[in-house]
């Protein structure tokens, strides 16, 4: 009797922590996209293409340095500002692509506060959603993001976000480059069973950081097989519609034992 009450008490919150995270049930076949550091080919050619397929993705921007004022290399935050206007995200990947385990509380909210000011200014819209430069992150981080009431932050790890398991502040993700094709595409048979596939890109292509660089004619690929095959593509802002992200901060407590970069 005892155990069958343990047994039952364990299901029971299993079952209603679950059903407190999500506010609906995650679809198979969906996709987060999601775009680094700002070069000057996500405007001139990830925006343009996205738009064609009709998806909705994530920019995470910054000033990169040294070279940010080149605008062959970056975005310009007007054009940054056009990406806002086509309704995309435009969201917080610090002012100087800091490393943000090495910073203190006040120097962290410097970098933050500095792409909200710009997004302030230019009237786009607040950024609420991370991601870790270089995937630099300790607990420390995660305590200043959730003072500075940010919703998400991304990380990397090359596995599916499963938002029973996963804190919203380590949302894992797979990064694309010029030669992992085949890992990205056997990534998206991932996108099932209540996990959610996060994709991680750069420029496409990549002038500046080869190392990322995704040509534009796989990137055609991938989004040509997405809309094939029917997924449902969309930004970290609108998994909101599915996940209660302070519910699943209350409930998961983050493990950062797990790989979390790419
Ligand atoms: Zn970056």
């Amino acid at each position: 009797m005892k155990n069958f009450l343990v047994v039952l008490f364990t299901v029971f919150t299993i079952f209603y922590c679950h059903s407190q995270i999500l506010k609906q049930k995650i679809p198979d076949k969906l996709v987060v996209l999601t775009f680094d550091d700002a070069p000057a080919s996500q405007y001139s050619v990830v925006a343009p293409m996205l738009k064609e397929y009709g998806f909705g993705a994530t920019f995470f921007v910054c000033e990169f340095p040294p070279n940010y004022k080149d605008s062959t290399l970056y975005m310009n935050w007007r054009q940054i500002k056009a990406l806002d206007n086509m309704g995309f995200e435009v969201a917080n990947h610090t002012r100087t692509h800091a490393n943000v385990s090495k910073l203190t509380q006040t120097e962290f909210n410097a970098e933050l506060e500095y792409i909200e000011n710009k997004c302030d200014s230019l009237g786009i819209a607040k950024p609420q959603n991370f991601a870790y430069p270089g995937y630099g992150l300790n607990a420390l981080t995660l305590e200043f993001l959730q003072k500075k009431e940010y919703t998400f932050a991304r990380a990397g790890g090359s596995r599916a976000y499963d938002p029973l398991v996963d804190h919203p502040y380590l949302i894992p993700s797979w990064a694309t480059d010029a030669e992992n094709k085949k890992e990205i595409m056997s990534s998206l048979d991932q996108a099932k069973n209540g996990k959610i596939v996060v994709l991680t890109l750069h420029g496409v292509p990549d002038i500046e950081h080869p190392w990322v660089n995704t040509p534009p004619a796989l990137f055609r690929e991938y989004l040509q097989y997405l809309s094939d095959h029917n997924y449902k593509v969309i930004s970290l802002r609108q998994l909101q519609a599915y996940i209660d992200a302070d519910e699943a901060k209350g409930i998961i407590s983050p493990d950062l034992k797990k790989k979390l970069s790419n």
